[in-house]
């Protein structure tokens, strides 16, 4: 069994980011970056908000380059998907089918995946058009007609942030009631820019190149009209990437994983020694950037626990 003072599961920024710290601290880190590896950001196209690219950032060369920059401080990488995990102990043993890692630290950095509306062409048209982060790519719609899928305050956030740059923003609500909060409905309400479509659902997605329009089916007559839209957010939740984890960390009912308050271990779960950072344990600020900056903190985290054990613990 091949034995590891540090091993990290997952490989979008914050995953990324601890192995380079790890690296650093030679601690030779393993990254298992599971079978997609690379997380949210293989499926941007242009990073603009990332620090110290001033011309912006291709989503998948980002990730090519933190992966190279591990490397270089001496974490491995394997492509490989985690199907098991014994944390309790205090060696944490990680099964990869029959293979057995064993780690004294285990970096968790899986992720959030961004739920979409299982729609064929709304796969196809990712990055050209169709996005879930407003914050990620609402400037590259600027004097543009747009819509957002989703009735939470997810879908008022973003379709608010999005009119600072669109000419206009439908909201299309599935339903005639909001889950959003009554203070976010408002704002939205107020917005000139933005209107609503309730009671539908996007049946397609339109456009070879990139976006053009959505089909929708209006729920309460059955009617179906074709709207013209350069973009389509989808904002209807993520799920964060823990099934592996279900029942051996402390989660929140919506199963993020649930990290420490105390200050000086920030990203410290319900079992010491195990550490999770990035959207796995974030369902607020979910950026590139603050993935990274967690997994720094992951990473910091393990060196100290490994320097002295007692020095870091569960405490929820
Ligand atoms: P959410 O509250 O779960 O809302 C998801 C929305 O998407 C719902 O309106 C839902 O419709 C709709 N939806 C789900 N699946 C769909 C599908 N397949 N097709 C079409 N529509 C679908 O998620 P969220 O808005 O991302 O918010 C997550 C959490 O973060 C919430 O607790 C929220 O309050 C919080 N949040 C807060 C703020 C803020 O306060 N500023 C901002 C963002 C998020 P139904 O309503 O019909 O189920």
């Amino acid at each position: 069994m091949e034995k590891r003072d540090v091993i990290i599961i997952g490989s979008g920024p914050a995953g990324l980011t601890a192995a380079i710290y790890a690296g650093r601290a030679n601690l030779k880190p393993l990254v298992l970056e599971g079978v997609t590896a690379g997380g949210q950001l293989m499926i941007t196209t242009d990073v603009e908000n990332f620090p110290g690219f001033r011309d912006g950032i291709n989503g998948p060369e980002l990730m090519k380059e933190l992966r190279a920059q591990a490397e270089r401080f001496g974490a491995e990488l394997e492509p490989e998907d985690v199907t098991n995990i014994e944390l309790s102990k205090e060696k944490k043993i990680i099964w990869v089918e029959d293979e057995t890692y064993e780690a004294k630290t285990v970096i968790i950095a899986t992720g959030a995946t961004a739920n979409l509306m299982g729609l064929e062409n709304e796969k196809r048209l990712m990055g050209r058009g169709v996005s879930a982060c407003a914050t990620c790519d609402g400037f590259f719609f600027t004097d543009k007609v747009i819509c957002v899928v989703g009735g939470g305050d997810s879908a008022m956030e973003e379709a608010l942030f999005l009119t600072r740059f669109a000419s206009k923003v439908y909201i299309i609500h599935r339903r005639d009631q909001f889950r959003a909060s009554k203070i976010m409905v408002q704002k939205a309400t107020d917005n000139p820019k933005i209107e609503f479509i309730m009671d539908t659902v996007v049946e397609d997605v339109l456009g070879e190149e990139r976006v053009t329009g959505v089909k929708l089916k209006n729920k309460v007559t059955g009617e179906i009209s074709e709207l013209e839209v350069s973009g389509m957010f989808v904002a209807i939740g993520h799920t964060p990437n823990t099934q592996l984890f279900k029942g051996k960390l402390t989660m929140n009912e919506k199963g993020y994983i649930l990290t420490s308050e105390n200050k000086s271990q920030l990203t410290a779960t319900s079992i010491p020694g195990v550490f999770a950072c990035g959207d796995v344990q974030d369902s607020n600020y979910r950026q590139a950037i603050t993935a990274a900056g967690s997994g720094c903190m992951a990473a910091l985290d393990a060196e100290r626990y490994l320097e002295n054990p007692q020095h870091l613990y569960r405490v929820r």
